[in-house]
């Protein structure tokens, strides 16, 4: 099973390559995981730069997350 996040005012999903918790935590904690980001230069996961990407782009949606085979 995949983990990933769905936007559903855009009907578009992602597969990050990691947990369904840590999914849980990275859309919970995002503003921290920013910052992570800022001081980090990039040296972020590969799964939270696309996990934060998305929630960036779709901030003001209803982003779920869900499991899919
Ligand atoms: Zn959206």
């Amino acid at each position: 099973m995949r983990q990933g996040y769905r936007c559903e005012d855009c009907n578009v999903a992602i597969y990050p390559t990691t947990t369904r918790s840590e999914l849980v935590w990275l859309r919970e904690r995002a503003h921290v995981a920013r910052e992570v980001a800022r001081h980090s230069g990039g040296g972020l996961d590969q799964w939270m730069m696309e996990g934060l990407a998305f929630l960036d782009e779709h901030s003001d949606h209803s982003v779920i997350i869900i499991s899919a085979k």
